[in-house]
């Protein structure tokens, strides 16, 4: 059994949820499908999403919200006129979205995320009802009635484990399950959203849920690439690619899958296939548990901008017990993430993004390291970028560093910082972030041209 998910883009006209019945109905084993919101269909246009947001604002702020509701319902009826999709799923989703706006908004927040799950609610129904006209035996499921339960944090909701049990009971269905993706139910019964974009989420837990031979995500790429195509044009597909090297290139920027919405189907071993909706044929980016590796070879480079250094030094500090447990308090406390820790015998760096780290919060932990860990000096860099290399063919090969280094310097590249070896698969540039472009540019003629 395969679960295939459908992205915006993917809906976000009748030309386009054709072609998402089309590539349905290609293959018998696409049982359980899970759609997004209609999407943009141009650039420039909004998603149904954002419609709705706009519809629950006015609603939020006591204004008329006529307009805005017309708006949404218009997206749907030109998909279902353009289909000759039975009319009576109109009059479905019109009562559906009037009696949300109608209900109570005492709490804004479940008000709001009622109104934006109803994009990919209504998305499901007009789907499945599409796939019925076309005479295939598909229903619309209730992500309630199937038991996905939400903590009950609205707009970021986390998955609770007791919904496996009861999503597993989709796979035993013989015809085509569409299942809205974005949102799920707390256990009082309310609705509540993943963060924007949690389709993926919804997919990746549902394929671990039936234990599906494959998750294949639908999007609007042909595949993930080796760097940006804007930088290389000519950049060949990446065929297949490990979870933990899909893991370090988005890290760095690499934005086909969200690194967190793959967890569920990491965890059951599923494979997840990137494909076009597009251009259904082309064999896309299978991302897997593991992957037959030619030595030496890259597989990806990715860089991302963006980050910021703190910098200490202490004359000494390799003996002293706790400075760095210390150290890393104060960011701690100041409730900062931290994403490396390189260090030297008499210094230690963090490398945080940069948009953790505002004015204030930098004038206290500098003050703080100064004073309560009596360092010698403090400094903080701004404008840093993180180039990554990233394949587990990079393990145990001889000369890759060289490679890399040697490629940068001929690109006039300074290196600020090197992390390599923490990670069995990936080397790590710190860089200036006008480098950064340069200094990929550099490695992917080196490593693929
Ligand atoms: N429709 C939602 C959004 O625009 C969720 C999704 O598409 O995955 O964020």
């Amino acid at each position: 059994m395969k679960v295939c998910k459908f992205g915006g883009s993917s809906l976000a006209d009748a030309v386009q949820v054709a072609k998402v019945c089309d590539i349905v109905m290609a293959d018998p084993e696409r049982r359980l499908v899970v759609v997004s919101a209609p999407g943009k269909r141009y650039k420039g246009d909004t998603k149904v999403t954002d419609l709705l947001i706009a519809c629950a604002t006015k609603r939020l702020a006591g204004e008329p919200t006529e307009t805005a509701l017309n708006a949404v319902i218009l997206r749907y009826r030109e998909i279902q006129e353009a289909l000759g999709v039975d009319a009576a799923v109109m009059a479905t989703i019109s009562a559906n979205l009037e009696s949300i706006l109608a209900g109570s908004v005492e709490h804004r927040e479940r008000f709001m995320d009622a109104m934006k799950a109803s994009g990919e609610d209504n998305s499901a129904r007009l789907v499945a009802a599409e796939l019925q006209r076309r005479g295939v035996n598909a229903h619309y499921q209730n992500p309630g009635e199937a038991g996905l339960l939400l903590s009950d944090e609205y707009g970021n909701a986390r998955l609770l484990s007791e919904s496996y049990e009861n999503l597993a009971l989709l796979g035993q269905a013989e015809d085509v399950t569409v299942f809205p993706g974005f949102f799920g139910y707390t256990r009082e019964g309310e609705v509540v959203t993943f963060p924007r974009g949690g389709s993926d989420i919804t997919g990746s837990i549902l394929a671990a849920a039936v234990k599906a031979d494959l998750y294949e995500n639908f999007t609007d790429v042909d595949s993930v690439c080796s760097v940006d195509p804007d930088l290389a044009p000519d950049v060949a597909p990446i065929a297949e690619i490990t979870y933990r090297e899909m893991r370090e290139l988005s890290y760095a920027g690499f934005g086909v899958l969200h690194d967190e919405a793959i967890i569920p189907a990491v965890h059951a071993g599923i494979p997840i296939r990137i494909c076009n909706t597009n251009r259904p044929e082309l064999p896309g980016t299978l991302i897997m548990a593991e992957r037959e590796v030619v030595h030496g070879t890259v597989v990806g480079i990715a860089g991302s901008p963006g980050f910021c250094t703190v910098f200490a030094s202490k004359y000494l500090m390799n003996r002293e017990i706790g400075f760095g447990r210390r150290f890393l308090q104060l960011f701690e406390e100041e409730g900062l993430s931290f994403e490396h820790m390189p260090s030297g015998v008499d210094n230690i760096s963090i490398i945080l993004r940069e948009k953790e780290l505002d004015g204030a919060t930098e004038a206290r932990i500098v003050t703080h390291i100064r004073e309560e860990l009596g360092a010698d000096s403090v400094s903080v860099e701004h404008g840093l970028a993180l180039v990554m290399l990233v394949g587990e063919g990079m393990r145990f090969t001889i000369g890759l560093s060289r490679r890399a280094t040697a490629a940068l310097a001929e690109a006039n590249v300074n290196i600020e910082m090197i992390n390599q070896g923490s990670s069995e698969i990936s080397m790590m540039f710190g860089v200036k972030e006008v480098d950064r472009i340069p200094a990929m540019r550099a490695l992917y003629h080196e490593f693929f041209e």
